[in-house]
């Protein structure tokens, strides 16, 4: 089918694999084009029997309650970004020489030919901050753009929707990079590279190897984490266009061909005339919200992407500064009694933890929950020195203790033997009892929460309703 924009699904027979968000929106796309679409599912509950039913009525089979055989006379794939590529019906379709694409891919064949072009972003952690300040420069240039991907917008409605856009902001995970052989950003980021979802992927090379295939075919610039040497050593491996440019972001003095910090201002050396002695001043370090280490790596990042597409520098300060995070991304709640209340329940991995307990100096650290198979030991050995005390919660909590006895033996740490909702207020008055005037109270768990709440944004919201309730 090669590689670019495809316009002739006449008959063509595709096969879905996986109803659900993206499942549904591409099998009646690609049927509305004239393919012939089977949906392969492999749940068989009322909820997927509903949605089989809709589908039907349009001339769409479904079948339910096996996805992994391979429908006869299927030329294509087309399928859910989370299914594993060790399932049957993928080694199936491999060997029948078949492709298969996720949606993102799909998105990517189905623009139009005048499609904005696309400055993509992945990484373990930051992706949703960073592509949302990329978006809030690009329109502080008075681009028209938004943010999408993996962020919660589909790229399909984007791309086949009314609107006309100068450029997109996509966020990409490693998953729906794995389904996206034939997807060429103007420039792309990495913005960093920790260990997860390594079950899915099967090894950490795999996982980098498909975070690495954001660059391939880039443009204009691959943008590199100099502090992380595994994003430079996936733009060396990167097949990219002529002339397209690796440049790196470092919280330093930057080289030439980077963008990085000096005296508190965010500068560029990549995007300027004669790197070799100019640099262009873009915007104060405290432009940026919160001006958290790592967060200001993701400002960099995004400013990198944006010069990469020529933006002028007034519009990365200006965009930096209109930008506000999402809740529970390091969210200040309270002060109370000079100490602060810190919210950053979205760290829901020891790297994103690690990035958190990295942003201050004295630290009461609320932690615990589902660990996924983490370990602990590099997190609580880097960060010992900065807490004053620990409130463990969860149900993995005892895996934290352990860490915490090996590399911060003196360091007092509560223990609260609850997984209920309720635990957290309990968690939070805890906190208070360690902490002194001029400390901060961090919730960054480093865990999932799904042992006590439905969801880290509920966690997020027992810990500020708790703090609220310290009477602030
Ligand atoms: P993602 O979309 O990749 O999950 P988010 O922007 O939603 O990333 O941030 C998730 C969490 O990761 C934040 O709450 C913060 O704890 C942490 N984080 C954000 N940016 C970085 C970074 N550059 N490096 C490490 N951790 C980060």
């Amino acid at each position: 089918m090669g590689s670019g924009q495809v316009t002739d699904w006449q008959g063509k027979h595709v096969t879905v694999a996986g109803l659900g968000v993206s499942g549904i929106p591409a099998a009646k796309v690609l049927h509305a084009r004239g393919a012939v679409v089977t949906v392969v599912n492999d749940g068989d509950d009322a909820r997927a029997r509903e949605q089989a039913a809709e589908l039907e009525a349009l001339g769409i089979t479904v079948r339910l309650g096996d996805g992994a055989t391979l429908p006869a006379g299927t030329e294509l794939i087309v399928t859910t970004p989370g299914w594993k590529p060790d399932k049957p019906l993928f080694t199936a379709a491999r060997e029948a020489g078949l492709e298969i694409w996720g949606d993102v891919e799909l998105a990517w064949r189905l623009r139009g030919p005048d499609a904005a072009p696309w400055l993509a972003v992945t990484g373990t952690n930051g992706k949703t901050t960073t592509v949302q300040m990329l978006a809030s420069i690009l329109r502080a240039a008075g681009l028209k753009t938004a943010a999408v991907g993996n962020i919660g917008v589909s790229l399909l409605d984007v791309v086949l929707g009314d609107e006309q856009y100068d450029v997109l902001a996509v966020e990409l995970s490693s998953y729906q990079l794995h389904w996206a052989p034939s997807l060429r950003a103007h420039s792309a980021a990495v913005l960093n590279l920790a260990p997860d979802h390594l079950d899915w992927h099967g090894s950490m090379e795999a996982y980098a190897a498909d975070k690495g295939r954001i660059y391939e075919g880039n443009r204009v610039a691959c943008v590199y984490n100099a502090a992380d040497k595994a994003t430079e050593d996936l733009v060396r491996e990167a097949d990219v266009e002529e002339g397209c440019r690796a440049v790196g972001f470092t919280l330093s003095a930057p080289g030439p061909s980077q963008l990085g910090v000096v005296d508190g201002i965010l500068v560029d050396r990549a995007f300027v005339e004669n790197r070799q002695q100019n640099a262009q001043e873009l915007a104060e370090v405290s432009d940026v919200n919160p001006p958290a280490p790592h967060n200001i790596a993701n400002a960099l990042a995004a400013a990198a992407l944006a010069r990469a597409f020529g933006v002028p520098a007034a519009a990365v300060r200006d965009g930096l500064r209109n930008f506000t995070p999402d809740a529970h991304r390091i969210a200040h709640v309270a002060d109370v009694a000079g100490v602060a209340y810190i919210d950053d329940s979205k760290a829901t991995n020891t790297h994103a933890a690690q990035a958190s307990l990295a942003a201050y100096e004295s630290i009461v650290w609320i932690a615990g929950g589902l660990a996924k198979g983490a370990t602990f030991d590099e997190l609580v050995a880097k960060s010992a020195k900065r807490l004053r005390g620990v409130v463990l919660i969860g149900k993995d909590r005892a895996l934290i203790r352990e860490a915490l006895v090996r590399h911060a033996p003196e360091v007092p740490v509560v223990d609260l033997d609850r997984t209920d909702t309720g635990a957290m207020l309990a968690a939070v008055q805890e906190a208070q009892r360690l902490a002194a005037a001029g400390d901060t109270v961090l919730l960054a768990p480093a865990c999932a929460s799904m042992d006590m709440f439905a969801n880290y944004n509920k966690r997020g919201d027992a810990f500020a309703a708790a703090v609220r309730g310290l009477g602030a």
